[in-house]
Formats: C-alpha cells, structure tokens, sequence
C-alpha cells in the first residue's frame, strides 16, 4: 500500500529546468534577466536585515499593495503578493477549483498549470494551439466555457507570441476566471499595464506576474495577483499568512518603485533579443517573432536535442522541449536572451556545431 495521495501516486510531477550550481556556464535556459536588480533593492534588504527579523512580516504586505496598486492604478485591494508567481497559480487553484472539475490551458504552454491540476484532482484539458501558435477559436470556446480555470500566458510560453487581449476576453469561463499569466508582461513592444481589468469584465479576471525576469529577482521569489477584490478576498482565505518573508517584501518593494532601472533593461533585452531573432534566421531557423526574454526556434533539420546537447558540452545551457500534439511531435530550442556577449556565444555554437 502506498503512503501517499492517490493523486500523487498517479503524477509524474513538475520537472524545473536544470540549475547547475557550478560557476562557468552560460546559462541560458530558464529565462532569468542577465542584469542585476536595482541598486535601490540591496540598500532595501540591508536596511530590512538590520531591522527586526524575529518578528512575522505583515501579511497583508502593506506597503507593497500599495506601490504595486498605484504601478497598475488600482486599489490596494487588488493586489496579493506570493512567493513567485508560482504559488499564486497554486493559491488560485486551491481557491477556485473543485475536485474533478475542468482547469483548462493553450497547448504548448507552461506545463506547470497541469501539475497543479493533478495536484488538485482536476480534470486538465489542453488547447491545442494551432501551427503557428494562433489560437483554435472554435475549440477553444467550447472547452473555456465549462472550465473553471482557463490560464493564459500571455505573451505564451515556449513561444514567446502574444495574442490581442480582445482575443482573449471572448474565452473567459462561463462560471470560472480567466487567469492571464502575465510573467513576461513587461518585454512586449507595448508592455501591459492590466489594462485588461479594466475593460468591464474585472470580476471574472485574474492578472499574475512576477518579480523573477523583468526585475531580475529570479532568486528572490516573488510574485503577485492582481484582481477585484471580490477574488481576492477569497484568494486571501487560502494562502499561507506570511507566504512573502520580510526580506522579500523589502526587496520586492525598492525593485517596483524603480521602473527606469527595470525598463532600461527589459530595452536592453529587447534589442539583443530582435538581434537574436535575425541571426537564428540566418542559421536556417524558424525563430518566433517573440514578445518576450526568450525565442523559441526549430530548424527543418529536426537536429534540436543533438544541437541541446552540443550546446550544454561547450557549457551554454538551453531549453531543449518537446511536446506530444494530435499529429505528432513537436520539440525545439527555447533559448533566454542573455547578455549581447552571451547570445553571441550561443549563436556562434549554434554555426559551428551546424
Ligand atoms: N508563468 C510562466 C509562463 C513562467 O514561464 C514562469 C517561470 N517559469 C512562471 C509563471 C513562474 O514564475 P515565478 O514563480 O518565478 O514568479
């Protein structure tokens, strides 16, 4: 007889990309920012770590709420911070969804909203994206209508495409939340800004984005969920009382307030990525027009675990994917945008290794 769950004895369980905790790689496969955070967040830390760590931080993360709501122009109690993203996305879960009851998401995309499923004893069902990663409408309305939750990430992840909001405000659950993950957000030539809350269908809406890639605070973990407060007040019944810690607070305040220092570097990364783009194209690849801090491309060749493994011998660190669709399978590379000198080295890998 097995000690755990039912569910857990089923599930394979969420596979992270690979850390190496050696020095010497380049590391380009989980999308972190290769800049360092404001200046303005190790002062805030310091300054936090000399204050009074043996008591619990507030968790109702006040002072945070409040520099995210006025970023976002709305109310404080539109906001819940998380440790990363990634809890939000479990905290909404256990808010929203019954045992059995539909979750549903784009496929390919974020392959965590699944895991989260099985954890819960939901039924996932995934939307096929079609070929050119545009949406199947029709199917797709189908399937929304009657899920409980439908996560969106937009821009998508692997592929780094962006689908018009009004696209998406037509799949919002008939008795359900559309949760638009929003992790890369800040990278798009038209950043958002939730103006998708605002567009009248706010209550059945649920914005997440994290502090991991635009922010460079991948390390730090932390996250937060903008919607009406009616959800909120739900999502708040079920989270941990002092999920974010005080160190991460005082880090995840500065870094918001420093806007110039963070789109100064999601500029930067834009620009290298566009450069990217064009040099993967000279390759032979087909590379997607990305909105986001990393490209996912395929060659004609079908060669992308050899050439994953060429890479991670020379000590450069990809994504290799691969996804199992109706008509077969689909892999490829989906490789971060790094530093100039970083997408440098990998596209030089790239022609020799052929
Ligand atoms: N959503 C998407 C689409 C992601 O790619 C990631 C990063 N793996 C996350 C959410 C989670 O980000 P974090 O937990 O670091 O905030």
């Amino acid at each position: 007889m097995s000690l755990f769950r039912t569910q857990v004895q089923k599930m394979e369980g969420y596979t992270p990309g690979e850390q190496p905790q050696e020095s010497g790689w380049v590391k380009l496969n989980t999308n972190e920012n290769p800049y360092p955070p404001s200046p303005d967040v190790k002062e805030a830390v310091q300054k936090a770590l000399e204050g009074r760590l043996n008591i619990y931080p507030d968790p109702l993360a006040t002072e945070f709420r409040k520099v995210a709501s006025e970023l976002f122009q709305v109310d404080p109690d539109w906001i819940l911070p998380g440790n990363g993203s990634d809890e939000i996305l479990t905290i909404l879960m256990r808010t929203f969804v019954d045992p059995n009851e539909i979750v549903s998401a784009p496929y390919p995309s974020y392959t965590l909203y699944e895991t989260l499923a099985e954890i819960q004893g939901a039924r996932f069902q995934k939307i096929q994206l079609q070929p050119d990663w545009n949406w199947p409408v029709a199917d797709a309305l189908e399937v929304a209508a009657k899920s409980k939750i439908l996560f969106v990430p937009n821009p998508n992840a692997p592929s780094g495409n962006r689908w018009p909001d009004e696209d998406l405000l037509s799949l919002i659950p008939t008795e359900g939340v559309l949760v638009l993950d929003e992790a890369y957000g800040d990278f798009c030539d038209r950043p958002h800004r939730c103006e998708v809350l605002k567009a009248g269908f706010g209550e059945k809406i649920v914005v997440t984005r994290t502090l991991s890639k635009s922010y460079s605070l991948a390390g730090i973990r932390f996250g937060f969920a903008v919607a009406h407060p009616e959800l909120i007040r739900g999502m708040r019944k079920v989270k941990d009382s002092y999920n974010c810690n005080t160190l991460s607070l005082a880090a995840a305040t500065a870094a918001l307030k420093d806007q110039d220092w963070m789109q100064a570097n999601t500029n930067r990364i834009r620009t290298t990525r566009n450069q990217l783009i064009t040099q993967l194209s000279d390759l032979g690849f087909e590379a997607v027009d990305s909105q986001t801090n990393f490209v996912w491309c395929t060659h004609p060749d079908r060669e992308h675990e050899r050439r994953y493994q060429e890479l991670k011998r020379r000590k450069i660190l990809v994504r290799y994917m691969k996804f199992s669709l109706e008509e077969g399978v689909l892999d490829g590379l989906r490789i971060t945008v790094g530093t100039d000198e970083e997408v440098g080295q990998v596209v030089d890998a790239l022609r020799e290794i052929g």
